[in-house]
């Protein structure tokens, strides 16, 4: 039984500089070949070493071994030209990114992710790995094959599908989809969003979740949330269709965001990962003030539904502030927790 509060993050850690370019989105690598492999073992070690210090229950890879959180994953994807690359607005012409373009149908090489959830596995005893959800990835191509999102996204879930039963055969705890195009695009979300998330991880024996956010705290995503008004209606929009599809778990945006946090009520029968660790700022979040977070999701959720997280990556981080931040985290759990068993020892005791 898992105990009440548990923990995890939204995904990614920074990466150490001797690894890659630091704070960077999309960095470069600064090794290659065996060295790259080993180097990112180490970091491997050094971010599961921080989650387990920081007492997080399900911990990531940190995701030190992909360049970028969808095109890490595509990198191994036949079918996605990398050396084609075509200039296109995504998340709703947010950002204009450089995409590589999708060239013929898709299929996976090899395993994408099945060395770094075994070697997670050596390291941690829970391991959840990310995987860019079949919207966000075909929102981050150019697609000069299907010329259809929907086609695409699903093809996309085949293949994702694919890789998670390998996963899920290699021992991993948890299968998470990164959906940050679902706060974008509701209608494709209602047309066929929830079904190429179903098609990915539908009956998988796993915690299946999936990450809903307004995204890292760059600029671009800071400018956009400007933009948003005071309360923000996004996730009232996704949570009924979301309600109804195969995931146990919902990642969300809480702490520090205009998320009118009555919205969790509309999650029914999910269980969610609430973000309590704003990552827009590198304001430590003390204990008390994860607490505060978890206390607001209390009103709208019963205790055990939920989970405590990140609100988004942590890539672009300082690495300090970061790792202070997962110590953030699971102080602030642990507290929650330790107030939850005063209260029942009280109720126990008579007066
Ligand atoms: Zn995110």
């Amino acid at each position: 039984m898992r105990r009440p509060y548990p923990t995890t993050i939204a995904g990614s850690l920074p990466k150490p500089s001797w690894l890659a370019e630091p704070e960077r989105l999309w960095p470069a690598w600064r090794l290659e070949g065996a060295d790259l492999d080993a180097a990112i073992r180490d970091a491997t070690r050094i971010a599961v070493f921080e989650q387990l210090r920081a007492g997080i229950d399900l911990v990531t890879d940190g995701e030190q071994s992909r360049q970028h959180f969808v095109h890490g994953f595509l990198a191994s994807i036949d079918g996605v030209d990398f050396t084609s690359k075509v200039k296109r607005g995504i998340r709703g012409d947010r950002y204009e990114a450089e995409c590589p373009s999708i060239t013929g149908p898709v299929s996976r090489r090899a395993p994408v992710h099945v060395d770094e959830v075994r070697f997670a596995k050596s390291l941690g005893e829970s391991v959840k790995i990310t995987i860019p959800g079949p919207m966000t990835i075909v929102d981050t191509l150019y697609d000069a094959h299907y010329r259809d999102r929907k086609n695409a996204a699903l093809a996309f879930a085949r293949v994702i599908r694919e890789e998670c039963e390998e996963l899920v055969a290699a021992g991993v705890d948890a299968i998470q989809l990164d959906e940050p195009a679902f706060n974008v695009y509701f209608e494709e979300v209602e047309d066929w969003g929830i079904t190429a998330l179903d098609t990915a991880i539908g009956g998988l024996n796993v915690i299946k979740a999936v990450h809903i956010c307004y995204g890292y705290g760059i600029e671009a995503n800071n400018n956009w949330k400007k933009t948003l008004g005071t309360e923000w209606d996004q996730y009232a929009r996704l949570f009924p269709f979301l309600s109804q599809s195969s995931v146990d778990q919902v990642s969300i945006e809480l702490a520090g965001s205009r998320v009118p946090p009555e919205v969790l009520g509309l999650l029914r029968n999910k269980d969610a990962a609430i973000g309590v660790i704003d990552v827009a700022t590198e304001h430590v979040e003390t204990a008390s003030e994860v607490l505060e977070t978890i206390r607001i999701a209390e009103k709208y959720l019963p205790a055990e539904r939920i989970w405590c997280s990140t609100n988004c990556g942590m890539a672009p981080m300082r690495r300090e502030i970061a790792y202070a931040k997962l110590q953030a985290l699971g102080a602030g759990a642990g507290l929650a927790r330790d107030h939850a068993m005063l209260a029942t020892m009280k109720r126990s005791s008579p007066a």
